[in-house]
This record gives structure tokens, C-alpha cells and sequence, in this order.
């Protein structure tokens, strides 16, 4: 029997990057992602096209799609979070700087979309249903994000049916595929599990990605949870790096290298040479200036194994 697959979208250049204090060097960026582009990871989110006021570091969308080398097999997407950005986007693409992807994104709860993009779910909603077929004109696919699917930092638990009823209406405007995001760690494994066992069956014929935030330690065991459940697609990000401007407290997302040397522990194919990963993750120390959370970075990979103690032979 082939081992199950897995497919790994990497997101720290652009949910990682964003937050970052420093303008992160458009050719750093270029080089990093053709990096990443080598490593067998399944899709790279690269960019997103927002307001450079809002989030300097990626002000430079254009160029980084215009210059990176694409690797086939690889799926470019892009982040954006209102009509102006979608524009752009178009316009990116048809100069030449394919996107294969735009990711649009929402909060299931009300008070965090207002915070996160000051718009209501309704507006957002009704953006969404201009921007889809824009995308869809154009050749680009779509993907809708429900962000705070699993928990609000303001509203706390967000109604498990008022998810669903989002991702049905996503489906509705046109979205090719669907992310479940867990936008500030409020998950638990055995909530994941519920809630994908329903969409699972619900949206079966449909791309479905989870998206984990590790700021309660708990991001690595909501993708068992999620692949117990059947879903195969999982962001995560170099390094471990990450956050939400928006999102008071909200620490990096699940960490690319340390979910890829579980999976291949686990005997699950994830595609991606682990060893190319990580001699691209020990980079980004270096790159944004401070520690980062990854860990099997810092102690190796699970059978990196030690020298035995010689103390241990000698007679004491
Ligand atoms: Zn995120």
C-alpha cells in the first residue's frame, strides 16, 4: 500500500513576513521563495496584495511575482483582502507574473472581520461575490478562508454551524476551494476533528486546507486531528514564524519543518525533502532579525541521533 499523502502549503513569507517590524529585502524574498520553490512543498503562499500603509513588508507583491522561478508541480497563491487588492492582482497576472491562486479571507465571527478588515461578514460576503468571478475571468483559482473557524479572542467559541453555513455560501459565489483557519490557536483536537468530520462529508468534493496558529501549543495535534478526519491539506509556515496584526496575542503558525518531520515519523508522504527545508528554515533567523519557535531546527530531525556517552562504559 502507497503511504497517504499530504500537501503542504507554506505560508511564512507572506502570514510571516507581514508582521515583521523590518522590510524584509525584495531579492531576500525572491531568493527565499525560490528556495522553498526546490523543497517539494505542494503550494507557497507568496504575497498578498493589501495596503502598503497597513503592511509595509508586502508592498512589493508585484516584483516578488514577477522574479521568483517558478518550479512546476508548485502552486503560487496570493492574499487579498478587498477589491482594489483583487485589481492589482489581475493586473499582476496578465503583465506576465502568474498567480495561480488569490485567497480570500473572512472571519466566522463578526466582530473580528470588523477589527481584522472593517467590513461586516455581509459586506465581505458581497466583495467576495464581485472578486470570484474577476478571478475566474482571468484563470485564477480562488480560495475562501473562514478565519476564526475555531474560536474569536473577542466573541470566544463561533457557532460550529454558522462555519458550515459560511463555507456553503463561499461555495456558492464560486470559491474553488476552502481553508478552515484557526486565525488565533483557540482549537482542540477533538473540536477539529468534530467540525472536519462535517465538512468533510459535507464539501466532498472540495479542496479542503486547515490552517493552525501554535499559540497554545496545540498545532501539531489539531493536524492529526484534522487528517483522523480526512484532510489532507495543512498550511504552515517556515521556521514557525507568524501571527495576526489583528489578532491581540496571536503567536506564529504551525511550524512547516517540525509538521513534516511528524508526518514522515507518522509514515505519512508529504512530498517535501525535510533536509532541503531546513537548510532553508535556519535562514530565517538571520532574515528577520530574531529567534524563531521552529524546533526541530534547533534539536534535528527525530533520527538525528547523539554519540553514546563514553561515561556510560567506564566503571565508576
Ligand atoms: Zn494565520
Amino acid at each position: 500500500m502507497s503511504k497517504q499523502r499530504i500537501y503542504i502549503n507554506d505560508v511564512g513569507v507572506r502570514d510571516g513576513f507581514q508582521i515583521e517590524k523590518v522590510f524584509i529585502p525584495t531579492e531576500t524574498k525572491i531568493a527565499f521563495i525560490d528556495q522553498l520553490s526546490k523543497t517539494g512543498l505542494a503550494k507557497i503562499e507568496a504575497t498578498s496584495f493589501v495596503h502598503p500603509k497597513f503592511v509595509p513588508n508586502m508592498a512589493d507583491a508585484e516584483t516578488v511575482l514577477a522574479n521568483i522561478q517558478r518550479a512546476a508541480g508548485v502552486r503560487y497563491t496570493a492574499l487579498t483582502p478587498n477589491v482594489k487588492g483583487m485589481e492589482r492582482a489581475i493586473a499582476c497576472h496578465q503583465s506576465g507574473a502568474a498567480i495561480d491562486e488569490m485567497n480570500l479571507f473572512m472571519s466566522a465571527s463578526e466582530t473580528h472581520n470588523m477589527a481584522n478588515v472593517k467590513r461586516t461578514t455581509a459586506q465581505s460576503l458581497q466583495d467576495f461575490a464581485e472578486m470570484v468571478p474577476m478571478a475566474r475571468r482571468v484563470g485564477i483559482r480562488t480560495n475562501g478562508t473562514v478565519s476564526t473557524s475555531f474560536g474569536c479572542p473577542f466573541e470566544g467559541l463561533v457557532s460550529e454551524a454558522r462555519v458550515m453555513e459560511i463555507a456553503e455560501k463561499y461555495l456558492a459565489i464560486g470559491f474553488d476551494s476552502l481553508t478552515f483557519a484557526d486565525t488565533t490557536g483557540m482549537a482542540n483536537p477533538r473540536q477539529v476533528e468534530r467540525m472536519m468530520r462535517e465538512a468533510t462529508k459535507r464539501f466532498a468534493n472540495t479542496e479542503i486546507t486547515l490552517h493552525f496558529h501554535n499559540t497554545r501549543g496545540m498545532g501539531l495535534a489539531n493536524v492529526v486531528a484534522g487528517i483522523a478526519a480526512g484532510v489532507v491539506h495543512y498550511d504552515a509556515s517556515i521556521a514557525g514564524l507568524g501571527g495576526c496584526p489583528f489578532a491581540p496575542g496571536a503567536t506564529g503558525n504551525i511550524c512547516t519543518e517540525d509538521l513534516v518531520n511528524m508526518l514522515q515519523d507518522m509514515g505519512l508522504d508529504t512530498g517535501v525533502d525535510l533536509d532541503k527545508l531546513l537548510a532553508a528554515a535556519v535562514k530565517i533567523p538571520a532574515i528577520v532579525g530574531h529567534d524563531v519557535p521552529g524546533q526541530v531546527m534547533k534539536a534535528g530531525k527525530t533520527m538525528h541521533l547523539h554519540p553514546v556517552p563514553e561515561k556510560l562504559y567506564t566503571a565508576s
